[in-house]
This record gives C-alpha cells, structure tokens and sequence, in this order.
C-alpha cells in the first residue's frame, strides 16, 4: 500500500538531507517533486498546489534555512503538513446517548459496505458491545445472505426480512428488534449502485430521516483514487456523512483517495479495510499512515 508515494518521498528526502546546507533552490527543486509525486498518487490539484504552498512558507522561513540541520527539518514540516491532510488525528465513532447508538452505513456498489459491517460489528463487540446488524441491501439478494453468514460467522445478531423490499420499514423493524434484544449498537448495511442515482440518494435519505442515525459513514473502496472525492460530495450533500470509511487500503491504492478527502470534502476518514478478513479493519490514525509513506 501506497509503497510508490513511499519510495518517491525517500528518493526526495535522501537528496535533501544530502545537501547539508539547504538553499532556497534546494527547497524549490524538493518541493517539485513532492509536488509531482502526490501529483502521480492521484492527488487531487488543488489539494497538492495549497499543500505545496504551505510546506514552501514554512520551510523558506529563515529558521529552516539556517537551523542547525535543515534537511531534518524540511521533512518534519513535510511529515506534519501530511498528518494534517489526513485530518491530525483519530476521529471517534459516536456513541449515542440513547440506545442504541445507529451507524449507517452507504456507497457504491462492491465498495465493501457488508464486509464493513461485520468488520465493525466485530470491532465493537471486541469492545463489549452488544451488536445489531440490519440488512438493508434489498437489491442484491446475496447481500442479504453475506450478511448472515457474516452474522453466524462472528455471532453478531443480524436482522433480515428477505421478502421485503421497503428499506425504511426494515430499519424500522430493525429498531424494535434492537431494543427487544438490548443491543447497543446498530449497523445499517444499505443497497449501493454502480452509480450514484437519484432513487439510491431518495431512499438512503428516507432512512436517515426516520431512523436518525447518529452516524452514516461512506463506504468507499480506496482503489479509485481521487474520484473518491466527488463520490464522498454527492453523497454528502444529501446526507451530511460523518466520516469515511476506505477499504481495500491493502491493495495497490496511491494514496489519491487518503490525502484528497479530508480536505476536500471536510469529512474525517475513520477506518481502514487492510483485507478480506473480519479482522482486516483499523482506526484511522493519520501519524501512522505517514510514517508509512515515509518510511
Ligand atoms: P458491498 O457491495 O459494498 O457490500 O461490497 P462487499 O462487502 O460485498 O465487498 C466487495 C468485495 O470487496 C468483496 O470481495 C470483499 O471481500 C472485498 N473487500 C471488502 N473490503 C476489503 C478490504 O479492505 N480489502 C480487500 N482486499 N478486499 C475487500
């Protein structure tokens, strides 16, 4: 994952800190090609240019410029303006004051949305949780049964009704089923498409109004690069999402996703997928997902 980004930035890096004295020229010629790499990640422009404008403020000041070693510090405002993108630092779910807190769960089609569900549904009930999964995706009928072997396979509860196609109904059954069986928590897997479309936003906005879920978390596979970020504004336009959630970080992903987002969209990234496995999910930590791209 992200191991381009990581290898360009070390190349960078091992040019800067060879110089031993920096000059203005260094930095100007470091910050093209930072500016290139994050270019080839994916990285949307203007989050790239306002990124390089202000790693170029800090370092030309003349406290990098002349400090004792300014190669070392040209890569920690680099390493800090990074973290910052990524959004500083781990967002939290919120935990609801009545019970149970609902988390719904949206995206595209093949983004990952049940596996997530499982995988968050196991990560609380690790926490001692007591976990609700509703199958909302009535569309794809393997959805539903995925679901349920997930269920089974983790011994979360799940609720299904697999003649029934009216997703606010079946949330609102959900809730009853949640509350008889003392849940804390409910995940609300819902139907994604190949695109988005009007009836997908009508119906995800139905449930929200009338389960009101203290969280709805994106959905979005880490794969498409910055086109993730006109997805996360769509839906967040209609839905006014809390955070994102990008699977499929294990794969070959350039990062564009990661360091695009944040800043584009406002929305925090909260979880990563690293895998097919129940287990293949982490808390977003921006400092560790930097530390990974340098190394
Ligand atoms: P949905 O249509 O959004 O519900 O997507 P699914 O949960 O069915 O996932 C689609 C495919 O992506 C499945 O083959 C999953 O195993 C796979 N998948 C989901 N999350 C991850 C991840 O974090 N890493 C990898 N490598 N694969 C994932």
């Amino acid at each position: 994952m992200l191991d381009n980004l990581s290898s360009r930035f070390q190349e960078i890096f091992k040019k800067v800190r060879g110089h031993g004295k920096l000059s203005e020229s260094n930095i100007k010629e470091a910050l093209r090609e930072v500016k290139m790499s994050l270019l080839e990640a994916d990285v949307n422009y203007k989050v790239v240019k306002d990124f390089t404008a202000k790693v170029r403020d800090k370092a030309i000041g003349t406290d990098v410029l002349q400090g004792i070693n300014p190669g070392q510090q040209f890569i920690k405002i680099v390493n800090d303006e990074l973290v910052e993108l990524l959004g500083g630092t781990n967002s939290r779910l919120t935990k609801g004051v009545r019970k149970p807190t609902i988390i719904m769960l949206a995206g595209l089609q093949g983004a990952g949305k049940t596996t997530f569900a499982a995988k968050l549904g196991n990560y609380l009930k690790k926490q001692g949780e007591k976990v609700l999964m509703v199958a909302g995706d009535v569309y794809r009928p393997a959805a539903i049964k995925q679901l349920q072997v997930l269920g089974e396979q983790t011994k979360i509860d799940v609720y299904a009704e697999e003649d029934n196609k009216n997703v606010v109904e079946i949330c609102e059954h959900g809730l009853e089923k949640a509350h008889e069986l003392g849940s804390t928590y409910m995940i609300i897997d819902t139907a994604g498409r190949l695109h988005i479309d009007e009836q997908l936003m009508q119906e995800l906005d139905d449930v929200r109004k009338k389960v009101r879920p203290q969280e709805i978390l994106l959905v979005v596979d880490a794969m498409i690069g910055q086109d993730a970020v006109n997805l996360a504004e769509s839906f967040n336009k209609v839905l006014s999402i809390d955070g994102i959630v990008l699977t499929k970080f294990d794969g070959d992903t350039r990062g564009g996703a990661a360091l695009s987002i944040k800043s584009v969209v406002g929305k925090p990234i909260k979880f990563i997928g690293v895998g097919e496995k129940i287990d293949d999910l982490e808390l977003f930590h921006p400092e560790r997902v930097v530390s990974r791209i340098l190394g």
